[in-house]
């Protein structure tokens, strides 16, 4: 049986190495990592080479520069210009390889601050976007435009997909620059450890996000891979934004997270909010429908995933 080569850019990270576990599983796939290390998408020639080298068949996209709302206001340069340098090299490469079908991975900071909710694929380019994570979602978008620019260009099939707000192993548990979710799974256990007797928590508590298990996200991108051509061309024709949320469909307030992480936890103390750190984008749920209606839908449950999460945490850091 000949069997497909996928090449999972970025399979260290969180979004890529849930990727790189769904896949992996399945024996009609050929799976394709190179480390940061190995190979540095942000070396045009290199880049190029590996893709004329192995002629991956398709491409799933992962690897970006990513981080929390502290680490994107401090770096936006490297929010914005590595990430486009990224996505430049591996789209022309892919391009140049003659590889058809790419998921390009982004998220939903790309769409407007202030748009209806549950945010539609539609909401896209509608109105001005959140200040503290702009210099990324500007880069993403740009991808999502790289997308639909080669589809209609030259007749590839690249889709951009955006996910929700991802937790789960292997995640980011730095104190100032991860997202909120391994942020305070890290807080809560130093100060159960600690017996501190309270943890803070930024902002006014009021904002909501959803979130999903980085699993869930990794059974999505192959579902979309194993898609039949036909389908999966519908979603990349050159008529349509070539975009598709991926998301869980409910969302909860930064406070009942914390709340959440702290049962998890097991921690006894109080619960602190930091009114002068930012809240970010007041809201932003997806609206899932699109993929629903192709018959996939995230299967983890908050608390099942939060526990797993936690439990990875303790395993590499506790
Ligand atoms: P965002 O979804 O792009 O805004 O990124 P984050 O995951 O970094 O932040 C989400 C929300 O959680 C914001 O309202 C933050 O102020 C709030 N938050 C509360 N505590 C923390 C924390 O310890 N770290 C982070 N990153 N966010 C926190």
């Amino acid at each position: 049986m000949q069997k497909t080569k996928v090449y999972v850019a970025g399979h260290n990270g969180l979004v890529g190495s849930a990727t790189l576990l769904a896949l992996k599983a399945d024996p009609r796939y050929e799976i394709l990592t190179r480390s940061h290390a190995e190979l540095d998408l942000e070396d045009r020639a290199a880049t190029r080479a590996f893709f004329l080298e192995h002629r991956p068949d398709h491409v799933v996209m992962c690897a970006a520069k990513v981080g929390g709302i502290m680490a994107n206001s401090n770096f936006p340069v490297d929010f914005l210009h590595n990430n486009l340098r990224i996505q430049l090299n591996v789209f022309d490469a892919a391009h140049e390889a003659g590889i058809d079908r790419m998921i390009f991975l982004g998220s939903s900071c790309i769409y407007p601050r202030d748009c209806p909710q549950p945010i539609k694929e539609e909401y896209l380019l509608t109105g001005p976007l959140e200040a503290t994570n702009r210099p990324y979602a500007l880069a993403k978008i740009a991808g999502v435009e790289s997308c639909w620019a080669f589809n209609r260009q030259y007749g590839t099939n690249y889709l951009a997909v955006m996910p929700t707000n991802m937790y789960g192993p292997g995640d980011n548990y730095h104190p100032e620059n991860s997202h909120v979710l391994p942020a305070l799974i890290r807080r809560f256990h130093e100060a159960k450890v600690r017996n501190d007797p309270s943890v803070v928590v930024w902002g006014s508590g009021k904002p909501k996000r959803e979130f999903m298990y980085s699993q869930d996200l990794g059974d999505a991108v192959r579902f979309l891979l194993e898609m039949p051509d036909e389908r999966f061309g519908e979603l990349t024709r050159p008529e349509v934004t070539p975009l598709v949320n991926i998301g869980v469909g409910t969302d909860v307030t930064i406070r009942e997270v914390a709340e959440l992480v702290k049962a998890t936890v097991g921690y006894q103390g109080e619960l602190k909010l930091d009114a002068t750190k930012p809240d970010g984008t007041p809201r932003k749920l997806l609206d899932v429908s699109r993929l629903a209606a192709m018959g996939w839908k995230a299967q983890t449950p908050f608390d099942t995933g939060l526990r797993h999460a936690y439990e990875d945490f303790v395993a590499r850091h506790g």
